[in-house]
């Protein structure tokens, strides 16, 4: 489970002295948080429930501290960069207009006026997924975190209402505390602990293309797609939202949309061929509402997944919950929306 859920939660649990292990069946970082864009925000925001509002301001208020720390720690730089997000319509002007208060949206820049009109979010930033996980992997061997990596399949072994070890085929970890951050393979990881947890993988696939530093001066989105530019000039087209289970195949109809989009937007950029192609696979959950709770029946057991579309954005303010959760903080009224759902604990295990 080396990846932001799990990373972020390991890295606020070592710096609050706590011992930390990391179990990861396979390589660290190769999964959604490797895949995604790296937008560190709701798009459209006002489409969400306050409680997730909140944690995600949360969230981008703890952001530049946090990159810092581990910035200055392993001396890998993650890119976090206020670039600002455009988004473009269609949008429900009435029901931004219910978000605006607190939040700073201006008129678009004259910089940006090729670009079309719309909503101007200066305040929205980016990281480059797969350097923040390098660097959080780096920042908690310093912390003394022993990750293991490439074991396989794990299971959890319970008594008397309790976890009492993580185990793979040849060898068992026994701790006080477990959290399950295992993204869209959570369920398949708690087994009969299941407890109706709602996270499935939904597949979203993106394309990279080459361009000048500059080219594009801040992230666009426009109706569920995005283009997203890093400082080296290279530009990211997202995403698709399909339910297909456990399948990353990147497929041909996607390059095709994703690319028309790229071409209606920045015709020069897409008169060369996309770089690379991928797909990952999000951890789904209802209403895009993670859960970071203590599980229903297992007293010492904690799950820290189903970030859906925003695990990037969420991590830091995801973590520093669970770790509140684990240490038995008790955890602000507003933030009881990522408690496991009643409905759910209702359900026969
Ligand atoms: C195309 C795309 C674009 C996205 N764009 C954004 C964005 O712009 N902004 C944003 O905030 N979010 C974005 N996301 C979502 C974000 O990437 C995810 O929400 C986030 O990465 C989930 O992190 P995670 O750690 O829960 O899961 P993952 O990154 O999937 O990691 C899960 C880890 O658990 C491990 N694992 C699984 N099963 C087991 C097991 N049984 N035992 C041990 N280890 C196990 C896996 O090997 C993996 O390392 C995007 C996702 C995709 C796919």
């Amino acid at each position: 489970m080396a990846d932001f859920a799990g990373l972020s939660a390991a890295w606020e649990l070592a710096r609050r002295g706590i011992k930390v292990e990391v179990l990861e069946r396979g390589a660290p970082g190769q999964e959604a948080s490797w895949a995604g864009a790296g937008i560190l925000s709701l798009l459209l925001p006002w489409n969400y429930p306050a409680p997730l509002q909140a944690l995600t301001a949360r969230s981008q208020r703890l952001y530049p501290d946090w990159i810092d720390a581990i910035r200055k720690s392993t001396a890998i730089d993650p890119e976090y960069r206020r670039t600002g997000m455009l988004v473009r319509p269609p949008y429900d002007l009435e029901k931004a207009a219910t978000w605006l208060p607190g939040h700073t949206v201006t008129a678009t820049p004259t910089a940006l006026a090729g670009f079309g009109q719309g909503l101007w979010l200066p305040e929205v930033a980016q990281v480059r997924n797969p350097r923040l996980v390098q660097a959080l992997l780096e920042g908690l061997r310093q912390l003394g975190v022993t990750i293991h990596s490439g074991i396989g399949t794990i299971s959890l072994t319970t008594g008397a209402n309790r976890v009492t070890a993580a185990v793979s085929d040849d060898r068992r970890w026994p701790a006080d505390q477990f959290v399950v951050a295992a993204s869209a393979w959570s369920a398949n990881l708690l087994g009969q602990h299941t407890a109706g947890l709602p996270i499935r993988p939904i597949r979203g696939q993106m394309l990279l293309y080459r361009a000048e530093p500059g080219r594009l001066p801040c992230i666009l989105y426009e109706a569920g797609q995005y283009l997203v530019p890093r400082a080296d000039g290279h530009i990211l087209v997202g995403s698709t939202l399909e339910d297909v289970g456990f399948d990353k195949t990147a497929t041909a109809e996607a390059r095709d949309r994703l690319h028309g989009f790229m071409a209606r937007l920045l015709p020069d950029v897409a008169a060369a061929s996309p770089i690379r192609h991928w797909a990952g696979l999000r951890p789904g959950a209802p209403g895009n509402i993670p859960i970071i709770a203590r599980h229903p029946t297992l007293e010492n057991l904690f799950v820290d997944s189903g970030h859906f579309r925003y695990g990037v954005t969420l991590a830091p303010a995801s973590a520093e919950l669970l770790a509140d959760l684990m240490t038995g903080k008790a955890p602000e009224p507003t933030l009881r929306l990522f408690a496991w759902p009643d409905i759910i604990r209702a359900a026969p295990v």
